[in-house]
Order: structure tokens, then C-alpha cells, then sequence
């Protein structure tokens, strides 16, 4: 079997996939062609936010992001050590420092407790700035963003979303409001990245926001820094387009996204049910849906659970080995081993099981 399996979605989606990719190779507006318009209507309205801005892949949105808020060198950008690389890589590459978090043992997702205590560490201190926090959506299950919401108001922060496997979830209040996945934070990012819930065909990505004036930024950092158009440039900018055909396949793959998520909570449960007894299972708190973009156990004896699998012909795979302070690309930040033990015990016990729409 597949871990994840993009064949049987394709089977399922083919006559209407296939018309769509048909219809942009004859119309031939490759770059920024009618689908790429549609499909960030369709995204804002299915996430209820104002604007949805796609881009080139899921790093890209995180990058324009933080260069819309103004995140540079000096600054500290709070985000999980347990996470994937871009969300890190991103903050060290607008030249800011990531301050790393460590993270709730239930939930995968950042800690808001050791959040504070690093703002805290960090003010302390008087090195950087505390500027900004960029929360994950790990797995698909969206953090705690009423609580997160509170410390960036508080520490005078801005909070972006890494929604790149959050996308597809929500979080219902007490007041029985429901938020989803995207409508997080000041700006929430994701990807479409083919194995994530929603995915294209190649690379892609979007960002979300209610902000007319992060917007407008970030419509314009992503071709070239453009003013009146792209031979009109008034910033310096990059080059982070969705193509129209991938466009044109993740409109059909948005259509039938509900159903698929439907799916996946259905496999989650049955996993949760057969599996709570053998192994620690994922917990989702009261009023949250998760979008399951993995489903993942924690196992002090992880490597017999995963040969026992294996051996069943059933994939399983380690998402995450290596937390961020542990990477040697972030070796000049002087962690060692023990500074997130919460973090670093999920590194060593997690595995993930195959989870699509499909199962
Ligand atoms: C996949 C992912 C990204 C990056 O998305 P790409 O489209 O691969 O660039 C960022 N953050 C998280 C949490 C991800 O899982």
C-alpha cells in the first residue's frame, strides 16, 4: 500500500482534472492565466478571509510573509524546534534569528507556556527584538491560537500561521464560532506541496490575510516588487507565481477537499480506536478538527513498531527526526541537547502511518 496515494485521488478526479489542464493548454495563459484568479477567490472564501494570495510553494509564502512584516536582522522570530526545516529556514533567511519553542507532548504543536518564558529569556536579554511568532499547524492539527493570539498582543508581536499541513482544519470556540485553518494570526501561510492535504501537482503555495495592506505587499513582492505593473518596480521583490496549471488542478482538488477531509477524520478515528491501547495516538482537545495531514504514533520502541508494520507491507515514516536546534545548519545558535526535552523525546518516539482521502 501507499503512504499516500496521489494515483487513486487521480483516478477518482481524472475526466474533471484532465478538462481543467486541457482548457488552460488551449486558452494559454500559462503565467497568472483566469484559474489562478478563481482559485484565490475560492480559497478565501472557503478559508473566510478577505484576500488569498497564491505563490510559487509553502517557503515562499512563509518568506513573503515576513517580509511584509518587516522581519530583519536583529529581530527574534519565535517558532517550534519540532517542525519542518522551511518554517526555521525562512526567519534565518530575512537575515532574523528563529528562537526556538518547545512543544506540548499531546498535541505536537508549540508550547504556550515555554513561549512565554522564551519572550521573556529574550527581553531579558536586550540582544534581538522579539517580533514575531510563526506557529504550525502540525500534522494538521491547528495550534492554540487563542492562547498565541493573547502572548503576541501582550509582547506587542505579530503571529503568522504555517498552515503548509494545517490546511482543512478549525478550531470551534466556546462561543461555538468556528475559525479555520488560514484565518489564524496577522497572516497564515501554506502549500501545496503534492503529499500535503491539499495538494497540486508541482510545487505551489498561498497566504492568507484580512490585511488590504499586507496584501497589497505581498501582491507586490511576489512579481519583482511591481508598482503599476512588473516594468514598474518599486521594491525589491522575487519571483513566487503559481502556475496556471496548477492552478487549474488544485480547483478541482478544492471541490472535492471536503469529502477527502471527511475521509481522513474517518481513518483517524478507526486508527485511534484499534491503536490507543498499543500506542500513544494523537490527541485533538474539544473543538478542533484536524485536517490529518499525517497521523502519527509516539513509541519508546519505535523501531520494532515500524518493522512490525513494515514487514505487513504497510509504510511508515518518521516526520520529525530532527528537531531545528539539532540541525547543523543552525549549529551557530549554541543549543545542546536538552534545551527542548520535550521536543527532542517526540524526535525519538514519533512515526506516522499512510493517511490520504483514499484509505
Ligand atoms: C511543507 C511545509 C512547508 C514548506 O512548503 P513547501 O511548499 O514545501 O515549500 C513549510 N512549513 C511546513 C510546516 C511544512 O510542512
Amino acid at each position: 500500500m501507499q503512504f499516500i496515494d496521489l494515483a487513486a485521488q487521480y483516478q477518482h478526479l481524472k475526466t474533471k482534472i484532465d478538462k481543467r489542464i486541457q482548457t488552460v493548454l488551449e486558452h494559454g495563459q500559462y503565467i497568472m492565466g483566469p484559474e489562478v484568479k478563481e482559485l484565490e477567490q475560492k480559497l478565501a472564501d472557503f478559508v473566510g478571509v478577505k484576500h488569498a494570495i497564491t505563490c510559487a510553494n509553502g517557503t515562499d509564502a512563509l518568506t513573503l510573509s515576513l517580509m511584509a512584516l518587516e522581519v530583519g536582522e536583529g529581530d527574534a522570530v519565535f517558532c517550534p524546534t519540532f517542525t519542518f526545516f522551511a518554517t526555521a529556514e525562512t526567519i534565518a533567511f530575512e537575515k532574523a534569528t528563529p528562537v526556538f519553542v518547545d512543544s506540548n507532548p499531546d498535541t505536537f504543536n508549540i508550547c504556550p507556556q515555554d513561549l512565554e518564558a522564551r519572550i521573556l529569556a529574550v527581553l531579558a536579554e536586550g540582544k534581538l527584538k522579539p517580533k514575531a511568532i510563526i506557529a504550525v499547524d502540525l500534522f494538521g492539527l491547528p495550534a492554540e491560537y487563542e492562547k498565541l493570539e493573547a502572548l503576541a498582543k501582550k509582547y506587542d508581536l505579530t503571529l503568522i500561521e504555517d498552515a503548509a499541513q494545517g490546511f482543512g482544519g478549525s478550531i470551534t470556540n466556546a462561543n461555538g464560532q468556528v475559525r479555520k485553518a488560514g484565518a489564524f494570526g496577522d497572516i497564515a501561510t501554506t502549500s501545496f506541496f503534492p503529499a500535503k492535504p491539499l495538494g497540486c501537482y508541482g510545487d505551489g503555495g498561498a497566504i492568507f490575510t484580512n490585511d488590504d495592506d499586507y496584501a497589497e505587499l505581498i501582491r507586490s513582492y511576489r512579481v519583482h516588487g511591481k508598482g503599476k505593473d512588473k516594468y514598474d518596480n518599486v521594491r525589491i521583490g522575487m519571483n513566487s507565481r503559481l502556475d496556471t496549471l496548477q492552478a487549474a488542478i488544485l480547483l478541482e482538488k478544492l471541490a472535492e477537499f471536503p469529502t477527502e477531509l471527511e475521509n481522513r477524520n474517518k481513518a483517524a478515528q478507526q486508527y485511534t480506536q484499534e491503536l490507543s491501547s498499543t500506542y500513544k495516538t494523537p490527541s485533538v482537545p474539544k473543538g478542533y478538527v484536524s485536517s490529518w495531514a499525517q497521523y502519527t504514533l509516539q513509541s519508546d520502541d519505535r523501531d520494532s513498531a515500524m518493522a512490525k508494520y513494515k514487514a505487513q507491507g504497510i509504510p511508515t515514516v518518521i516526520y520529525y527526526g530532527t528537531c531545528m536546534h539539532e540541525q547543523t545548519a543552525f549549529a551557530d545558535l549554541g543549543h545542546k541537547l536538552g534545551d527542548f526535552p520535550i521536543a527532542e523525546k517526540l524526535a525519538r518516539s514519533v512515526f506516522s502511518l499512510p493517511m490520504h482521502g483514499y484509505l
